[in-house]
């Protein structure tokens, strides 16, 4: 058989172009939706007692009020470069990631230690110098909606750069001596508005950027933290105390990212980085839904604050512990296992050569590692106990989000490992909640 470095896509995914398309329009309209439900002039209260669509829709400007909204622009694309740049010069260390269709593996750099200690210093300087009064984070606050609309329209345009990039011959050679570049299996269908939207080109790169690599960890997940620091921020200068439900849920978030930073080598062998191209979808959810909706909680407390007493604050931090041991432990497992570092626990040996755990945490679920983040989402919503149903979203948008990755993971791993996967199965019945799903 011809081998062909980058065959048609015949099957297609969340519907098709139609999918493609009802998402492109209705998460955005959604996630606008979401943050004008938590705005300091109006706030969803209890069981959605005072839902009006009219308040909502308050302060709702034309599309071209956006487009012209060139401070907003100007705040965002400072961001956006100033990160890229530290991405491009900041040390770090040189890995290199899976080996792709054409036998070729691409160089990463892994500097988010280096990142996080400079944007930390930065911070420190500029309260310093402003006197804690910090302009840029109350920027941040005060125009949360508006930032949040540039960034959708920067996930936009970044994509269909994207797109027409990978039309574009690469300007060396491939693995394969040709000048073609290595698209997405699931993103070569031919229909540009499905490709634009699922992401044509594997790994697009812009000089020695990984725009994939860049935008899945730095942009979205920092602005994350600035976004929750600057509602610390707020309330502070506000009240001239620090809420201790505020504080928590910073804490908690805050180590969450900072632990993916400082395991930040764990993104080159996931899915995101090794199977599914760039477009509108990973770019959306990489700038905007990060963001703009894991910051709800801390976005609510600081309009809405209450104050956490010992037994409320043990439960959120028991449950976030939890979660995360399993989350860690799962994870490091496998790693270790993989690294040939646990030879005595059970496992199954595919045709590949490879083997599968089914020892250990991987006795329990095909995916207790997910079972633990999702207990971790759960405490962070806590951390707003009872007010509303509204800042339990996150929970539940990330047990749809694991949920549809455990059966894309399902798809992909019986196609690769077979008989072996299906003995597998056998082995450990449960997906992800251990004696229940
Ligand atoms: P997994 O860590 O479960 O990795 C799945 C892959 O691991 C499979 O494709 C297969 O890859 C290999 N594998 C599966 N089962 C076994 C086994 N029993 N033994 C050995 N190898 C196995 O999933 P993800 O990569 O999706 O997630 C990684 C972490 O990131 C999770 O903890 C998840 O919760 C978290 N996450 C967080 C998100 C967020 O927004 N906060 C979003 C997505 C993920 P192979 O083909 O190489 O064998």
């Amino acid at each position: 058989m011809v081998f062909m470095l980058n065959p048609r896509t015949s099957t297609v995914e969340f519907g098709g172009i139609g999918g493609a398309m009802a998402i492109s329009i209705g998460l955005p309209l959604f996630t606008i939706f979401l943050n004008q439900m938590v705005r300091p002039d109006y706030f969803i209260q209890g069981f959605f007692k005072n839902f009006d669509l009219v308040q909502i829709c308050n302060g709702i400007r034309s599309f071209s009020y956006y487009v012209k909204r060139y401070d907003v622009w100007t705040y965002y694309s400072v961001w956006f470069t100033v990160l890229a740049l530290f991405d491009i010069i900041l040390p770090g260390k040189n890995m290199k990631g899976v080996e792709l269709r054409d036998g070729s593996k691409l160089p990463y750099k892994i500097n988010g230690i280096a990142m996080s200690a400079v944007l930390t210093v930065m911070l420190a300087v500029r309260w310093t110098l402003t006197n804690g009064e910090l302009p840029e984070l109350q920027y941040l606050y005060d125009n949360h909606v508006e930032i949040c609309i540039v960034t959708i329209l920067f996930a936009v345009l970044v994509s269909i750069y994207c797109y027409i990039a990978s039309f574009i011959p690469l300007m060396g050679k491939n693995g394969t001596g040709s000048k073609e570049k290595i698209l997405a299996l699931g993103g070569n269908t031919g229909n540009p508005i499905y490709d634009w939207f699922i992401g044509r080109e594997l790994n697009p790169r812009l000089g020695p950027l990984d725009i994939k690599m860049f935008c899945e960890l730095r942009p979205g997940m920092l602005l994350w933290l600035l976004i929750n620091l600057s509602c610390l921020h707020h309330h502070y200068l506000k009240t001239g105390e620090i809420n201790n439900a505020l504080l928590l849920v910073n804490i908690l978030q805050g180590f969450y990212i900072f632990d993916g930073v400082l395991n930040e080598e764990g993104v080159l062998t996931m899915m995101d980085i090794t199977t599914d191209g760039f477009g509108f979808m990973l770019a959306f959810g990489d700038l905007t839904l990060v963001p703009f909706t894991y910051s709800l909680q801390a976005r609510y407390l600081s309009i809405s604050p209450i104050t956490l007493n010992n037994v409320q604050l043990s439960i959120i931090i028991g449950m976030m512990a939890l979660g995360y041991y399993i989350f860690n432990a799962a994870n490091t497992q496998k790693s270790h296992f993989r690294q040939g570092k646990l030879p005595h626990l059970e496992s199954i040996k595919t045709e590949r050569g490879t083997k599968l755990l089914c020892d250990g945490w991987w006795s329990k679920s095909q995916h207790i590692n997910y079972f633990g983040d999702w207990l971790i989402s759960l405490s962070w919503c806590l951390t707003t106990w009872s007010q509303t149903p509204l800042t339990y979203y996150y929970s539940l948008y990330f047990a749809t989000l694991l949920l549809h990755r455990q059966s894309r993971d399902e798809h992909k791993c019986r196609a690769k490992y077979g008989k072996s996967w299906e003995e597998y199965e056998k082995r450990v019945p449960y997906k992800i909640i251990p004696y229940l799903y």
